[in-house]
């Protein structure tokens, strides 16, 4: 997978992969991750990259040209999505991260100011994706984001498979409790039914905890969630306790 960002502060987003299982797969040749600055892309002595805003209004925006000029320059690989970070594009999950992981590349526009120019999104991008309803002063630590989420879907980035399988969201619910040593930590104990060995009964505790954590904090995931004959029994008892 190649991630391509195209930013104005390409620190940022080094900066955030310099450690980590990203930054490992990108040193292994995994993932490769490149930024592209539409600074270079400026023909004027002082690289103006921005300009106020036609009708008026207050902040600058992102001109079109060097933008365009940035991404144009980037090498394009067959399954390639482009999109822009912005609070007003379809918001990040976990089933949105595995469609983009099924590009060979993302290139990723990161907006600062008060944005892009309406033509460059027009023009150039696929998808708009929001983190939430928020805003953030560029779209860097958001390209991050998804960099890091949907790195985590490519084969041999996270050592263990499983464990990505097992994380919330991936299979519709949330994540068990987990617990390391001590046994006994500030006079909390580890449940016994983790350190019985009984692999059977360890999995159907999970499996209820990822089912009870799910139903408590995020109801709303259940509506989508395919259940086993057992997990719908045992959510039937949850809902008969309330
Ligand atoms: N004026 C814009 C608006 O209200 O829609 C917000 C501009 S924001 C200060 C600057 C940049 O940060 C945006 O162009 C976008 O790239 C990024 N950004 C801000 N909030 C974001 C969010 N919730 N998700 C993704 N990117 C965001």
């Amino acid at each position: 997978m190649r991630f391509d960002v195209v930013t104005l502060f390409p620190d940022m987003v080094h900066t955030c992969f310099r450690e980590g299982v990203v930054g490992r797969a990108v040193e292994k040749g995994i993932l490769s991750l490149a930024c592209t600055n539409p600074r270079d892309f400026t023909h004027d002595v002082h690289r103006t990259v921005d300009d106020t805003l036609y009708g008026g209004g207050s902040g600058m925006l992102l001109k079109a040209e060097p933008l365009c000029a940035a991404l144009e320059s980037i090498p394009q690989h067959p399954r390639r999505c482009v999109v822009y970070l912005s609070p007003q594009g379809e918001r990040l999950n976990q089933a949105l991260v595995r469609e983009l992981a099924m590009n060979d590349q993302l290139v990723l526009i990161c907006g600062r100011y008060e944005g892009i120019d309406q033509r460059v999104i027009d023009l150039c991008v696929d998808r708009e994706i929001s983190l939430g309803d928020y805003v953030i002063s560029g779209g860097e630590l958001a390209a991050a984001v998804v960099i890091d989420a949907v790195s985590r879907l490519v084969p041999g980035v996270v050592g263990q498979v499983e464990s990505v399988a097992e994380d919330s969201f991936f299979a519709g619910l949330l994540d068990a409790p987990h617990y390391t040593r001590p046994r006994t930590f500030r006079g909390h104990d580890v449940p016994a039914v983790l350190l019985g060995g009984n692999h059977l009964a360890i999995e159907s505790w999970r499996e209820e905890q990822m089912l009870k954590r799910t139903f408590e904090r995020r109801p709303d995931l259940l509506e989508h969630a395919t259940l086993t004959p057992e997990q719908e029994q045992v959510l039937k008892r949850l809902q008969g306790q309330t």
